[in-house]
């Protein structure tokens, strides 16, 4: 029961700018840096202009969850990217060895014959 009403107060509870004179609310965020305190942004912080040479990679809170959402999913398929050409590089190097082996395995017969030639 007492873990019912701690999960409504996290619900309801607002996320306050730490920046020390700011006590707005946390309304924006900022996806380029990686100090949390310039991360989460109140308007204050918007204001003070710590942003204005990257505006555009600045976005309401709210939209938080869906930019995750999409970065983990750019993610996954750039790793599955990766995976394929390293599949495919494996391939020809597999393609690269056998060339090589044929190539070293004809002049080794070839010198055979050479041998028996003499
Ligand atoms: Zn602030
Ligand atoms: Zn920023």
């Amino acid at each position: 029961m007492n873990q019912n009403i701690c999960e409504c107060k996290q619900n309801d509870k607002k996320l306050i700018c730490e920046i020390d004179d700011h006590i707005e609310e946390i309304n924006m965020f900022c996806f380029i840096h990686h100090v949390i305190s310039k991360v989460l942004n109140c308007c204050k912080c918007i204001k003070e202009g710590n942003h204005n040479s990257h505006h555009q990679n600045l976005k309401p809170i709210s939209s938080l969850r869906d930019f995750n959402e999409k970065l983990n999913k750019e993610c996954d398929n750039l790793i599955d990217d990766l995976s394929k050409q390293v599949g495919l590089i494996n391939k020809q190097f597999a393609k690269l060895k056998e060339g090589i082996r044929n190539k070293f395995q004809l002049q080794s017969k070839q010198l055979l014959n050479l041998n028996y030639c003499q």
